[in-house]
């Protein structure tokens, strides 16, 4: 085993090497309790460091000084430019901080180093930049309303929800922080962060940068755990008026639970089973290449990963073979080598979890094209899979695997093709490739999912609302639906007296 720890710059290694504090009330608060978890590097199993899980206590303390820095207005009461102003900053610090959080991604969170430096950290700063823009324009409206008799006038006027609980998981710490941070930010909310315990490195960073750019102390406020630990406690606590959750279906329907108690607002971004349709009429080379990219990309670690193709039989051998090439070139190894392009699972329990599926589909009798095997070395790899699937029965087709497993599957006509993508519990995303405009825009409106990319799949863009129809979640985060997540609409209807000094 070579450590990564030896590849990055001693800025970074020392940040990894901790000591490791909760941020609350807007100081460094070093864990009461002995440390209960570790920070290990998925590309080589190195254990890095260490960290302890917030106590009740220091939970707690977290959602009093958010819940004080809300009621007494002081970040919601600051003016919506000034607002924006500090989050732009933090969009600087984070390109300013471009190394060391690329860094950390890449060793606590198995992301590709040129990935993380190029996509992750580009991304989350492009998040505070985006939400910027919005501070000064969350608007209301006016009304006339019609009571017979009365002079009235009447407004809406939006507000901050009041205290937010955001809990994000592993596959994209930094970025799934920002698009839960910033839009809760510019709407005025105070919050309390809790990151997977698989990467919390990227988010502490992050913590530190939002004061530094001038957001007030206890109005974010972090604390690490585990999520049936600190996550629920977050949830359960009716000081917390809403919880932005972005994990697992099953975590998601635990939420709903937890939230029940002072019936506070959700917004959960679950799981996904998301098909792409490859139609007889598409660039069949286009639709390749981005069906691989859509399921190999970050390990198939992407809650929008293209984890069922399905191919009209015309193509179907052509599909598979390239696909297959395509996974066989991907060279699989550690994230801060720069000549990989496959990196590991976040964790040998993630791993089993994927190989597992995959030894049940061969079980099941499904063909395993090529992969269908752990990769070499101390790291959590596994091999980029494709598996033909005819039957649709197997467990390949209907869970989320969330590893580079694709299945792929023939259809004869557009109808089939249609039905089966939309046999799933999940509505996350879908993609149609095709050439032929009325039948795209036929596929578009037939399939039952919050977003459907065509000829193209998985590209995120901040102005675009993403989430899930069905299983896959409530609400949308991303553009204007994003940020009035964050919002309460609260209308005000005024009646106005006649002049008494008015003549007659
Ligand atoms: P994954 O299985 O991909 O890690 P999870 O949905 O379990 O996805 O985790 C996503 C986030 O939810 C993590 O931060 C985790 O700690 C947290 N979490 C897990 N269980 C709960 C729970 N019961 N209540 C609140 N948060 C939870």
């Amino acid at each position: 085993m070579h450590s990564q720890l030896d590849l990055v710059q001693a800025r970074t290694k020392s940040y990894i090497q901790g000591p490791h504090r909760f941020l609350i009330g807007g100081k460094a608060v070093d864990p009461s309790a002995a440390a209960e978890f570790h920070i290990t590097d998925p590309s080589t199993g190195e254990r890095l460091s260490e960290f302890a899980s917030a106590t009740e206590a220091e939970t707690n303390a977290a959602i009093s000084a958010a819940r004080r820095t809300f009621d007494t207005g002081l970040w919601r009461n600051v003016s919506p430019a000034q607002r924006a102003q500090v989050l732009w900053r933090v969009a600087n610090l984070i390109e300013e901080n471009r190394q060391l959080l690329g860094e950390l991604e890449a060793l606590e969170g198995g992301k590709l180093i040129g990935a993380a430096l190029n996509g992750e950290v580009w991304a989350a700063a492009e998040a505070f930049r985006y939400h910027a823009g919005w501070c000064t324009k969350i608007e209301g409206k006016t009304f006339k309303p019609s009571i017979p008799g009365l002079d009235l006038e009447g407004t809406t006027r939006l507000e901050p929800v009041g205290v937010a609980g955001l809990i994000t998981p592993w596959n994209g710490s930094l970025v799934m922080s920002a698009w839960k941070l910033a839009p809760a930010l510019a709407a005025g909310c105070s919050v309390v962060l809790k990151p997977s315990e698989n990467t919390v490195l990227s988010a502490l960073r992050l913590g530190e940068l939002l004061g530094e750019a001038g957001v007030p102390e206890g109005v974010v406020n972090i604390v690490l755990g585990g999520g049936r630990t600190v996550g629920a406690h977050i949830c359960e606590d009716a000081r917390v008026d809403k919880v932005s959750f972005t994990g697992s279906t099953n975590t998601g329907r635990a939420l709903i639970d937890a939230a029940k108690g002072n019936l506070k607002k959700l917004s959960l971004e679950l799981g996904g089973k998301s098909p792409v349709l490859v139609f007889e009429d598409a660039d069949i080379r286009a639709a390749i290449d981005g069906a691989a990219e859509g399921i190999f990309s970050n390990a198939g670690q992407v809650c929008v990963a293209g984890s069922r193709i399905l191919v009209h039989t015309s193509k179907f051998d052509e599909v598979v073979a390239g696909i297959s090439a395509r996974a066989d070139a991907l060279a699989i190894g550690p994230t801060m080598d720069e000549t990989s392009t496959l990196g590991p699972l976040i964790s040998e329990q993630h791993r089993n979890s994927v190989s597992s599926y995959v030894d049940r589909a061969r079980s099941e009798g499904i063909e395993v094209v090529t992969g269908g095997e752990a990769g070499d070395g101390d790291g959590y790899f596994y091999q980029p899979t494709v598996i033909i699937d005819h039957e649709r029965t197997s467990c390949v087709w209907s869970n989320e695997i969330f590893g580079p497993v694709a299945t792929v599957t023939p259809f004869e006509t557009e109808a089939e093709a249609l039905a089966l993508a939309n046999d799933t519990e999940y509505g996350l995303a879908a993609s149609v490739w095709s050439e032929n405009t009325s039948r795209v825009q036929r596929a578009t409106r037939a399939l039952r999912a919050g977003i459907v990319w065509v000829n193209c799949h998985g590209i995120p863009d901040m102005s675009m609302p993403i989430g899930g129809y069905k299983q896959s979640g409530w609400g949308r985060e991303h553009g204007w639906n994003g940020v009035e997540a964050f919002l309460e609409h609260k209308s005000i209807m005024q009646r106005v007296m006649p002049d008494p000094r008015a003549d007659g």
